[in-house]
């Protein structure tokens, strides 16, 4: 079975995010940035298949400017075999990196994709489903758990109050929740190896993807500030402060 597993170039998660000065979107400039965690994910479920002897190929691929190599590396690093880079230097909206994966996943054929639930810079959560609906294939979002049966995969997905458990058909689209696994690191020598393995580059021409952005975004700004909390000395004062200044009781 061969994979496609995208990944994405994010803010990394321990960066606290600054609003750019004119409001248009988050500063990037000099931030460190790493692979969307449940990328992450979804790499080291893709490296597990492979151990197990289920999956044969794991091709990542990334869609942004030409620094997306590094994130493509580092899959490379925990175990997929070579990468794609889509090279792009401005907005990608999830609706315009659904077509440009289609047009890959036309080219390489793979039986499975695993992409991330959500990418954490946006919090979009589309683009898994959007390539779904578009490929007409089945999909499990939200996955804890994926195992081979009867042909095709049956996979728990994380739903409100429970579990749901699914069987899918081949070829399909899966993404994962946080749950899953836990990646592993890349290990010095893979790190080297990683080095020797192809990334092929091309761009939505190429692929014949018009990603011209559909939205515009009308204005970011940090949330509001919390006030200072209040230490109160006894359950008397806490109730009379919720009864006459916050008015909650
Ligand atoms: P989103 O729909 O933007 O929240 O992203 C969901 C998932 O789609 C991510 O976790 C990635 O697996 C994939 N994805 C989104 N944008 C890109 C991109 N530019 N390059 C590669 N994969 C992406």
């Amino acid at each position: 079975m061969k994979l496609l597993v995208p990944v994405k170039r994010v803010v990394d998660y321990n960066v606290k995010v600054r609003v750019k000065a004119d409001g248009t979107g988050v500063e990037t400039a000099n931030v460190k940035m790493s692979m969307n965690p449940f990328d992450e994910i979804a790499v080291e479920e893709a490296v597990r298949l492979k151990e197990k002897g289920v999956a044969t190929e794991i091709v990542a691929v990334s869609a942004g400017p030409a620094a997306c190599q590094e994130q493509i590396r580092t899959a490379l690093a925990m175990g997929a075999d070579r990468g794609i880079l889509i090279e792009h230097d401005g907005v990608l909206e999830p609706l315009a990196v659904a077509k440009l994966l289609k047009a890959v996943v036309e080219k390489e054929q793979p039986q499975l994709v695993i992409l991330g639930k959500q990418a954490i810079d946006d919090d979009m959560n589309a683009t898994g489903q959007m390539l779904a609906a578009l490929l007409g294939w089945p999909q499990g979002t939200y996955i804890s758990k994926i195992e081979p049966a009867d042909g095709g995969l049956k996979i728990t997905r994380e739903v409100d109050g429970g579990l749901e458990t699914l069987q899918l058909k081949l070829p399909a689209i899966v993404t994962t929740d946080l749950r899953l696994n836990e990646p592993r690191y890349a290990s010095l020598p893979n790190i080297m190896k990683a080095r020797k393995k192809p990334i092929e580059t091309v761009k939505p021409g190429d692929l014949g993807v018009d990603v011209t952005p559909r939205l515009s975004v009308v204005k970011v700004e940090e949330p509001p500030k919390r006030q200072a909390g209040k230490k109160v000395g006894s359950v008397q004062e806490l109730v009379e402060k919720l009864r006459n200044e916050a008015k909650v009781i």
